[in-house]
């Protein structure tokens, strides 16, 4: 019988070890299974999306192609009814995303733990690999205190982001060692960081706004919420921005916020022409609130070079078409991507040129294989990247069964 090691119990182990056949063994560092999942959706976790394939594969930034393959062989339907099978009820919320009716991720834990434990494979917890060498066609492995010998190995052990869940980029180590090409790991789905002073705008969150940066001759452009943090911005379209732009070496590039982007510029002029004249004696500074947030305005102000003190009655033509410009463009300098270790998902990984997108086995090396978050493939929110890593890690679980 083969035996089969498979490094890592987060999503795309679980789904390794859920799915291979054999006499497999699952080492995880972590005294427990999943600590990822456990805090995915904000302790709901996002499980999938129950959309057509024809349009989930628009939400991988990259490795669309790659994923293909496993996605159709274990596609969101195959989940739903597998964690049916085992008593997780899911349900579908706006954007087609899937939750655990219990709103629990420890479900889904429990759902692909008893599906482990059902195929009968050895899980050891506490057992934090520390090295892997093949010898001729075995691999041995140390772990914890232990040597391991396998026939077959499925490195899932994720990305760099969250390194406290156990993912502190240990197979990129192992991956380099067998010859594999790593692409440099940068933050996806981060928060972006500014260099000007926002902390007068820290906590405001803004709906149908639109944030866009060019770069590379060309804009990336994201229209939705976006929330200001501490030094810089985050929310659903900056998380999104982040993914479209990590492979850019950012050197001070704008980012440009149009706060009214349902207005064309002529109608938002217009729409500034008739509060200055209705509000002809007040301030700008107070003129401005009816249309944008109030902790905004100084910014709009300084950017149009505008007093706040100037009354609707004179405002020049000149200037409010300078307003209406920064309302509609206004620059922020970004110093770069928040840290990795905060980011949602590491972009980056072994090279995908380097593994059979169908199987997950190396190309480089027999018997190898690959899973999940390690891979260079990532994705937008909204359940993509858990299913992306529960279909890679079934292929490759499936694949390392096969004797020759
Ligand atoms: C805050 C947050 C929220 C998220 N929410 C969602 C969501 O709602 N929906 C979604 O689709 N995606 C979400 N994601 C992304 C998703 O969690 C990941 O894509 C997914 O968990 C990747 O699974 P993985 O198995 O490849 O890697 P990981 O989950 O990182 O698992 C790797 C495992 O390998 C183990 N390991 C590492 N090195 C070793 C070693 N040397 N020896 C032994 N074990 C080792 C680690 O301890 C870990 O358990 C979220 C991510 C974060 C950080």
């Amino acid at each position: 019988m083969l035996k089969i090691g498979i490094l890592g119990g987060g999503a795309a182990g679980l789904a390794a070890a859920a799915f291979c056949k054999g006499d497999a063994t699952l080492l995880e560092k972590n005294e427990k299974l999943g600590k990822k999942i456990y805090i995915t959706g904000k302790g709901r976790c996002n499980v999938t999306n129950n959309c057509a394939l024809y349009e989930f594969f628009p939400n991988i930034v990259r490795g669309e192609k790659f994923m293909m393959s496993s996605l159709n062989a274990f596609p969101p339907p195959a989940l739903m009814a597998f964690l049916s099978d085992r008593g997780v009820r899911t349900k579908t919320e706006r954007g087609n995303r899937v939750f655990p009716a219990s709103d629990k991720s420890s479900d889904i834990i429990k759902a692909f733990a008893s599906a482990v434990a059902e195929n009968g494979v050895k899980v050891m917890l506490g057992t934090d690999v520390k090295s892997v060498e093949k010898s001729g066609n075995a691999f041995c492995v140390i772990g914890g205190n232990e040597k391991f010998v396998f026939d077959r190995l499925i490195v899932a052990t994720g990305g760099l982001s969250y390194p406290s869940t156990g993912s502190t980029g240990d197979g990129y180590e192992i991956a380099r060692a067998f010859g594999h090409t790593v692409i440099p790991p940068t933050p996806a789905l981060s928060a972006i960081e500014l260099s000007d002073n926002v902390k007068p705008l820290e906590g405001l969150s803004l709906k149908n706004v639109r944030a866009s940066v060019r770069l590379g001759g060309k804009t990336y452009s994201e229209f939705g919420e976006m929330l200001f943090t501490d030094g810089g911005v985050s929310g659903p379209i900056i998380l999104t921005l982040s993914s479209r732009i990590n492979r850019f070496a950012l050197r001070s590039e704008k980012l440009c916020i149009d706060f009214k982007p349902a207005l064309s510029p002529e109608t938002l002029d217009a729409r500034l022409s008739g509060d200055f004249k209705e509000f002809h004696n007040k301030d700008l500074a107070n003129i401005l609130p009816e249309l944008l947030p109030k902790a905004v305005i100084p910014y709009v102000l300084k950017q149009s070079g505008v007093s706040g003190s100037v009354k609707g009655h004179s405002v020049t033509r000149e200037q409010r078409y300078a307003i209406g410009y920064s309302v509609k463009n206004l620059m922020f300098t970004m110093r770069g991507l928040a840290d990795i270790s905060g980011a949602i998902i590491t972009s980056g990984g072994i090279d995908l040129t380097e593994v059979n997108p169908k199987t997950m086995e190396s190309k480089l090396v027999k018997g190898l294989y690959f899973a999940g978050e390690i891979l260079d493939v990532d994705a937008l929110t909204g359940g993509y990247n858990l299913q992306c890593a529960f279909s890679s890690g079934r292929a490759a679980g499936l694949a390392a069964s096969e004797e020759v």
